[in-house]
């Protein structure tokens, strides 16, 4: 590496979002970037002294910080308290040795899924802060929002340029497909592969949980490690980004099963079990300030994205996160 090159550290470098930053450095790596991507095995981001070492050992100029304790709407609803203390150490744990150590930038997750629930639409970066967030997943929320908090602190205490991006839905390869954890699209996957794995015949009846009505932006994790490049190199403000497809580009949970059922060549049919929990209808958010930087940047189209997750997910059935 050249001389005043930078370290990038990623942590989660081997969860869903870490996986396809992976990927796409593979064929967009500058000269003057040494890449290390590391997860829970190479430490415990919850423990104060495991993430001290991690940094003495790699001595990152960048961080990408996406570790985090991360699950769908079910697994939220059970345990809110775990996903707010795990949460809260791992970022201040990562955030304050981050600053310790004279890390020059570094670039933390939020998640659009944070915001206040009640609220108007589109939501935008401005409005993180304005009310409570949905019941179901305040926990994993609170935690997340308190990253934004810290950002400002560093950067009025000692001028960081400690940043955050906001992501909408997140899927692709290296999804986690367990049934008690996953999100609404790996979980759709997981449980339709299973359905029609030992033969897809016109019986099968594939249960959507919910009302199949609300609606969710979605993006391809290849996109979004497209776009984090674009903030590591790019973007310079404390200020959250949100990074999220267009507003037009919203589909109901109805159109993601009908979508996964065709990626599949589901021949049976789709039921919506009603009494279950949709959690929140909409958390439509605006990614106007995205396009003021980036206006021609070509999300990949949703059926071709799903596509190519399910296609993965076959291939890679006995080493996915299942
Ligand atoms: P994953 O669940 O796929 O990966 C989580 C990562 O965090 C893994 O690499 C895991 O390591 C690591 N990790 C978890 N606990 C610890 C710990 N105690 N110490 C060290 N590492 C730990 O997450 P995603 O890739 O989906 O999410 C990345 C970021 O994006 C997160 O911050 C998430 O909140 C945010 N986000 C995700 C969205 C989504 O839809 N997925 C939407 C919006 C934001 P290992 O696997 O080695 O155990």
């Amino acid at each position: 590496m050249s001389e005043g090159g930078k370290i990038i550290l990623v942590t989660g470098g081997t969860g869903l979002v870490g996986r396809a930053i992976q990927n796409v450095i593979e064929s967009n790596k500058n000269e003057n970037e040494k890449w290390i991507f590391v997860g829970s095995k190479d430490a415990d981001l919850c423990d104060k002294k495991s993430t001290e070492k991690l940094f003495e050992k790699h001595k990152p100029t960048h961080v990408i910080h996406l570790a985090a304790m991360v699950g769908g709407l079910f697994h939220n609803m059970t345990h809110n308290l775990d996903f707010l203390r795990k949460n809260i150490h791992m970022n201040d744990n990562v955030l304050q040795s981050a600053h310790e150590n004279d890390v020059v930038k570094v670039i933390s997750c939020l998640s659009t899924c944070i915001f206040p629930d009640k609220t108007t639409y589109p939501i935008d970066e401005s409005m993180i802060h304005n009310g409570p967030p949905h019941p179901s997943n305040y926990g994993y929320s609170f935690a997340k929002r308190l990253i934004d908090i810290q950002n400002r602190g560093y950067y009025e205490q000692y001028g960081r340029i400690y940043t955050s991006i906001v992501p909408c839905n997140v899927f692709g390869p290296n999804d986690n497909f367990h049934p008690n954890a996953s999100h609404v699209i790996p979980g759709l996957m997981r449980r339709l592969y299973d359905l029609i794995k030992d033969g897809n015949t016109e019986d099968k009846v594939f249960t959507i949980l919910g009302s199949g009505k609300p609606l969710r932006q979605f993006i391809y994790s290849l996109d979004l490690a497209k776009l984090i490049l674009w903030v590591l190199r790019e973007y310079n403000s404390v200020e959250p980004i949100i990074l999220s497809v267009d507003e037009s580009q919203e589909v109901t949970i109805s159109q993601v099963a009908e979508t996964i059922a065709q990626a599949f060549n589901f021949k049976g049919k789709l039921v919506y079990d009603t009494s279950a929990a949709d959690g929140q209808y909409k958390k439509t958010a605006s990614n106007a300030k995205l396009r003021k930087y980036l206006p021609d940047f070509q999300f990949t189209p949703f059926n071709e994205a799903i596509k190519d997750t399910v296609d993965w997910y076959i291939q890679n059935y006995d080493q996915a996160r299942n």
